[in-house]
This record gives C-alpha cells, sequence and structure tokens, in this order.
C-alpha cells in the first residue's frame, strides 16, 4: 500500500535513469508526486518513465538534461512549471565516479574538472534554478542533493570523487543558509556503496570485471559495520523521501543524512583490535 507522503508535489529527479534516482523516482511516484525523470541517458530514461508512470501515464516524464549546461537545468525546471504547474522539489542526484588515478598523475581536464562538472558544479546549477523558481513562486520547497560517505572520509574512494562530494557538503550548507529566508530547506544524503553501475564501474576501472550486484553487495558488506544487511538504492530513496516530505519539513536543512550503517563513525581497524581483545 502506497503511503501517498508526496500528495500531490512536483519533483525534478537528476540521475534517474538508473540507480538510486530510478527508485527515487518510483518511490516518490509511487508516494503521490509528480516526477520530471531528468538525465542524459534517453532510452533508459523513457523506460524508467514505462515502468513506474503505470496506468496514470501523466505522474511521471523524462526529459534530457545534461547538469554541467547550465541551459538545460533551467529549460528542465521550467519544462517541470510549464507540465505539473510547481516545483516543489528538486533532487540532484546525477553523479560519476570518475577516472581512478592518483593525484601523483591526475588527469585534471578529463579526471578532475568533468568529475567536479558533473558532480559540484551540476548540484550548484540544479539548486540555483531550482531555488529562484521555487523564491518566484513563494513555494516552501525541499532540495536534496546525493553526496556519499566520501563526503566525509579522505581515501576508498578516487580524489576528484571524494573532493567533489566533500565541496557538495559544503555547497548544501552554504544554500541552506541563504535559502532558509524563503522556506527553503537544503540537505544531502550520503550512501554508502549501493550495487549501481556507477559502483560496477568503479569495480571494473580496479581490475574486478563484470562484477554482479550480488558479488558488490558481499565486496561492500564484508568491510561494512552493520552486518547482516546490504544496502539498496531504495534505502537511498527512502532517506531522500524523509528529507523531500513534509516529516522533515519542519526544521530539517543543512543537514548531511548519512546512510552507511555506521561506517565513518567507526574506525574500522581500531574496532577489529577491540574485538580480537574482548572475544
Ligand atoms: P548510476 O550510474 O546508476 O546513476 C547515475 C545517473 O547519473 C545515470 O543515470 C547517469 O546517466 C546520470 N548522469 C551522469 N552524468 C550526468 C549528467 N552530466 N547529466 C545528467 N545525468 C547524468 O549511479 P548511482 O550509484 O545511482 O549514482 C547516483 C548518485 O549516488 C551519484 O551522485 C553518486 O555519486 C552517488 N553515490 C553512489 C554510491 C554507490 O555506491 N552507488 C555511493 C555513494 C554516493
Amino acid at each position: 500500500m502506497f503511503g501517498f507522503r508526496l500528495e500531490g508535489k512536483v519533483a525534478i529527479i537528476t540521475g534517474a535513469a538508473s540507480g538510486i534516482g530510478e527508485a527515487a523516482a518510483k518511490l516518490f511516484v509511487e508516494n503521490g508526486a509528480f516526477v520530471v525523470v531528468a538525465d542524459i541517458q534517453e532510452e533508459l530514461g523513457l523506460k524508467v518513465v514505462a515502468s513506474i508512470a503505470g496506468p496514470d501515464i501523466d505522474r511521471a516524464i523524462y526529459k534530457k538534461c545534461d547538469v554541467t549546461v547550465e541551459k538545460q537545468v533551467e529549460e528542465t525546471v521550467a519544462f517541470a512549471i510549464e507540465k505539473y504547474g510547481t516545483l516543489d522539489i528538486m533532487y540532484s542526484n546525477a553523479g560519476i565516479l570518475g577516472p581512478i588515478d592518483s593525484i601523483l598523475d591526475m588527469d585534471m581536464e578529463e579526471g578532475f574538472d568533468r568529475t567536479m562538472a558533473i558532480n559540484l558544479r551540476g548540484p550548484a546549477l540544479c539548486i540555483k534554478h531550482a531555488a529562484r523558481a521555487m523564491v518566484k513562486r513563494q513555494v516552501r520547497g525541499s532540495i536534496i542533493c546525493t553526496a556519499s560517505t566520501s563526503s566525509i572520509l579522505g581515501g576508498g574512494s578516487p580524489i576528484a570523487y571524494n573532493t567533489s562530494k566533500h565541496g557538495l557538503v559544503g555547497l548544501v550548507r552554504s544554500a541552506a543558509s541563504e535559502l532558509g529566508k524563503h522556506g527553503i530547506r537544503v540537505n544531502c544524503v550520503s550512501p554508502y556503496v549501493v550495487a549501481t553501475p556507477l559502483a560496477i564501474s568503479g569495480l571494473s576501472a580496479m581490475g574486478i570485471n563484470k562484477a554482479s550486484p550480488s558479488e558488490i553487495e558481499l565486496l561492500a558488506s564484508s568491510a561494512a559495520n552493520l552486518k547482516g544487511v546490504a544496502l539498496k538504492a531504495k534505502d537511498i530513496a527512502e532517506a531522500a523521501l524523509f528529507l523531500a516530505s513534509n516529516e522533515s519539513s519542519v526544521y530539517v536543512s543543512g543537514h548531511n543524512l548519512v546512510v552507511d550503517g555506521g561506517f565513518t563513525v567507526v574506525h574500522n581497524s581500531t574496532t577489529m583490535l577491540m574485538e580480537t581483545q574482548i572475544k
């Protein structure tokens, strides 16, 4: 049974043709929202729309949007308003892992600049244009970004990716500070490893080819703090749903909702040492 926690709300979700964004698009529609599936992957985006809209085909619509191109982000916001009449939620989720290289031989254009353009400049554009529309219409909206546990830890992911996600938390906090006076909340959600195409590409760059989602979950679980459960895209979508919905509407802003089973608050090597002592 659906909860309708977003009844009648209008949302844009970037990177919604796959992984976490796809799961969020499905969950938001199930909860009564109208969703613009914004992504560069047109064929997949249209498939997602077809799979989630069901008989009520108007509930979701695909819009081609490259978050590195300001005009396309602006047009996507205008498209949502033209189609559904307003904009209540911007979920800036699109992201890439980028190349796995060392700072010693980092490719500054294809590696660093491109990762920043998608993972940090993209969300800045999404926040800018969503907030402009919300302020203009006096909508007390919710803006959410997908950061990562890489926004907290040094290492454990490519350096440009890690830097972009640290920057994203700064962007979210600064935007929350500025937009509070308009009643607009800005938060981010920070997942631990989820077996999506992004994670699969990361493993193949490390020489682990064609890893299946269950193999990725096994690998992630072996390093996880919380045992006996695998983190799914739907779990991150649930966290985003909380931040989008009225349940968080009184006072949750500028927050980084970390969904990592405690991974980032535990120093694993010390924990392992302790466990050998207390057995
Ligand atoms: P994914 O590869 O399944 O989805 C990413 C989507 O972003 C794709 O549909 C892709 O087409 C889209 N995209 C890429 N570049 C784009 C651009 N320029 N403009 C518009 N769309 C673009 O990966 P995912 O794991 O679902 O990633 C979603 C977010 O979650 C990312 O921001 C990622 O950094 C973050 N994240 C993922 C994990 C994980 O383990 N999967 C962990 C932490 C954070």
